[in-house]
Order: C-alpha cells, then structure tokens, then sequence
C-alpha cells in the first residue's frame, strides 16, 4: 500500500495530525524535540483505501539543530514516501527552516501538500494565505487537534497518490536481458550453440541486416530471452592469452547490458580466482545470479565432494545465487536454466512493503539489538526497500551498524522474504 511521509519542524502538530489522520489515538507522544519514539510508521484506513503513515518526526532524535533534523526527514520522506505532507504552523508562519525543508521537497517527484495546521481561529485563517510562498501549491488548513479540515486534506491527499505506488514496478518491455560471462574455455560458445541450436533459429530483428546482431534471441522455455554480447561467442572468436584485460572488460560490460547473469564455471576442474572475480563482478554491478557448474558429464563422485568443499570455502557468501549443474556438451539440466533464471529474476524484481519490512525489522531487532558503540545503543527507527533491481533495503539508525551486523540483517532479512538468486544491498542512514 502507498506511504505517506509526514514532514515538519519540531512543535508543529505531526504527532496530533498523525493521530487524526489514523483515526485512533495510537500515535500519541508529545512532539518534543529530542524524544525518541518506538515506531514511526504506523498503517491507517480512509475511504476504504489503505495506506502507510511514517512519522518522520519519529526517527533522529540526536539530531543537532532543528534544521540538520528537518532536512533528514525530508531525506527520508523522498526516498521512501509516494506522498508527502509538509507541516507548518500557521500562527508562526513560514520560517527559514520551513522555507528549507520546502526547497529540498519541491525537487520531490512526489506530490507534496502543504497543511496549514493549527487553524483554530479567524486569525489563523488569514495566514493560511502567506504558505503560498513555499512554491508548493496551495496551502490546506487543518487543525490536527479539532479535527477540522483534516477530512478534507485526506480526499486531496488520496487523489493526488500516484496510481502506481513505489510498491509496484512497471513492467519491462521485450525480452530479459542475460549475459552468458565465464573464464576462456568453460565452455560458453558450446553452451550458446547448444542452446540456439535447441530451436529454429531466431533472428534478431533490431539489428541492421549489414551489421552482425550483437545480441542472441534465444527461446527457452516458451520465453525468449536476449543474450547479450555473443557476437564472439557464435563466431567462436577465441581469446587468446594476454588479452585478458579486453576480456574482462567485455565481461563487464555484457554484465552491465545484463538484468541477469549466468556465471558459467568449469566444473570439472578447481575453482579459480577468475570464477571468483566474474561472480563478484555480477554482485557490484547488483544483477541478478545464476551460476551454472558446466562439463558436468565430465565430474565424478570424487571430483564432486571436492567441489562442494571449494564451494563452501569459496562461495558461501553467495549461498543465495541460483545454481544449475550442466553440460553443453550432452545438453544435460539445460532445460533448468530458464528456471532458474526466472526465479533470480523474479527476486530482483521483488518488493516488500513497507508496513511488513517494519514489523520484521522490529521482531529481529527486539530478539538481538545492534552491538553497542561506544557506549550507546544504536536504534533502528525505520526500514523500507527503497528500490528493487537489486533489491535495496534502507535502515535509519541512530547510530553506527557494524558490518557483521549489517550481514545478519541481510541473511534474516533473506529468510523472512526470499531473495534467492539476486544480491541484496543494505544501505543504513545514520543520525548521530
Ligand atoms: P568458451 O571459451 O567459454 O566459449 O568455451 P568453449 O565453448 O569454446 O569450450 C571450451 C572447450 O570445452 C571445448 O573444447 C568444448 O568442446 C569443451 N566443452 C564445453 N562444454 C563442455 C561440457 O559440458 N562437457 C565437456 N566434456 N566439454 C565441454
């Protein structure tokens, strides 16, 4: 469902607004500057829609200033919320930092309502008029603590939500984008030719007919995919030792081309750096990873307990990647790539709402806190998947998280929603 970041200098009224716009008073702590809250996001209901209420008021209480504050929540409120509401006292009118936050906000993609709160009286009103001046629109009085106009700012508010929420993703056009990318002679020509030669051939119609087509159209499984860069690889272009920089570049570059990555390793042999760096090349570039243990036809009992215990020393890290054990050369498990591409492609894709990211991050948090650094406690306040492709998981903190910790969040948060087959990035913010 839509996230609704709420945005404002301390003692404006988000809290009151907060709990008028849930309806119920389950918000409720005072606005003070400095008070560190439980939760910040909270789920509400208006004309039968849901959607999320973050209370950016709620996260960094250490932070020094009311300006570095309200500025961060403007941060947080851009790359989390699909609308935001900008708070402001109309009694005081605009200050400099609202004049600020606004500056940061009118760069939002999003839409942003400007509410006039604490509209009690006539005299109010006529301040409402000055919010203006904030280059956001029209201003909406409400007075969070009456109730009135809030009704109303919820109906602009719910029709100005975007019709596709950060939640969903438009889908992509034509056919998924793979690179078939491995060290010389694991045997990526053999396993294009094969595949191509599964089918009737199909031709790459955007390519000029004077040019050779860079790319491969391939059908598998009833889906065509789009291997890219294997122009060499269907000419069998060997590359010669000594030009393994040009080699690695174009590597690097089919990957980039890439929305998935099949890294294609010698099974029958000992795993090298080479495999190693091209795996960790798919990880930086954050596309999605299948790895496919070729010549398999030519691994036996003994070679294949070998290989488990490279893999458990060399690869644990990638435990998540999709794997496939396949020969080119028989056409053995070649019908389990398409597969395995659509389950890692499906969690690149992948979105966990907002409200469901909190609750986990609560319960993981409460069974084993962050470590303490020197001497304080960090707290994460929020968390929400800010992107997909890869999946982004964005943490606000007050404190510091180290990096073994990071890691555990990212292996719960793996069990808790998936994951397999793509690298997960786990960005945190810090307000200390
Ligand atoms: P590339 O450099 O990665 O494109 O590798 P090639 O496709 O040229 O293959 C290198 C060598 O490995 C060739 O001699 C292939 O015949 C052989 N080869 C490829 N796949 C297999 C396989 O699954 N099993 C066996 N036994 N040999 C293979």
């Amino acid at each position: 469902q839509p996230v609704v970041a709420v945005v404002g200098r301390p003692n404006v009224g988000k809290s009151t607004l907060v709990n008028r716009l849930l309806g119920r008073r389950q918000a409720v702590v005072k606005d003070t500057p400095g008070v560190t809250r439980d939760r910040v996001s909270y789920d509400a209901v208006w004309s039968g829609r849901g959607f999320t209420v973050v209370d950016t008021g709620g996260w960094d209480p250490d932070a020094e200033g009311v300006y570095a504050s309200v500025t961060a929540q403007a941060e947080m409120a851009m790359s989390t919320a699909d609308a935001i509401l900008l708070v402001v006292d109309a009694n005081v009118g605009v200050s400099v930092t609202d004049e600020a936050v606004a500056k940061v906000l009118r760069r939002s993609d999003r839409p942003v309502l400007v509410v006039a709160n604490k509209v009690d009286n006539q005299a109010a009103e006529a301040q409402v008029a000055e919010l203006w001046s904030l280059g956001l629109g029209e201003p909406y009085p409400v007075s969070a603590l009456h109730g009135r106009g809030s009704g109303d700012l919820l109906d602009e508010m719910l029709r100005r939500l975007p019709e596709t929420p950060r939640e969903q993703l438009s889908p992509s056009g034509g056919p998924r984008r793979v690179a078939l990318v491995g060290k010389p002679n694991v045997g990526k020509s053999s396993m294009l030719n094969r595949l191509v030669g599964q089918q009737r051939a199909v031709v790459d119609e955007t390519a000029g007919t004077t040019v050779d087509p860079v790319d491969s159209l391939v059908e598998l499984d009833d889906e065509v995919w789009r291997f890219v860069d294997t122009a060499g690889l269907r000419k069998r272009v060997k590359t010669a030792d000594g030009t393994e920089y040009y080699a690695s570049l174009r590597t690097r570059s089919a990957i980039e081309a890439a929305e998935v990555a099949v890294v294609l390793i010698d099974g029958s042999v000992p795993l090298t750096e080479q495999d190693l760096r091209i795996i960790g090349t798919v990880i930086e570039a954050g596309r999605a990873l299948v790895i496919a243990y070729n010549k398999w036809d030519l691994v036996d009992d003994e070679r294949r307990r070998k290989l488990e215990k490279e893999i458990d020393r060399d690869l644990v890290q990638v435990r998540w990647a999709e794997r496939v054990n396949v020969s080119a050369e028989t056409g053995r498990a070649l019908g389990k790539l398409a597969p395995a591409l659509r389950r890692a492609l499906e969690s690149w894709d992948q979105r966990i709402s907002t409200g469901r990211i909190n609750s986990w991050i609560s319960e993981v948090v409460a069974a084993q806190p962050p470590p303490v650094r020197g001497g304080k406690q960090p707290k994460i306040m929020f968390a929400t998947q800010a992107q997909t492709r890869p999946p982004t998981l964005v943490l606000f903190s007050t404190g510091f998280l180290e990096a073994g910790y990071r890691r555990f969040l990212e292996r719960r948060f793996r069990e808790a929603f998936g994951f397999a087959g793509t690298p997960v990035r786990v960005v945190v913010r810090v307000r200390e």
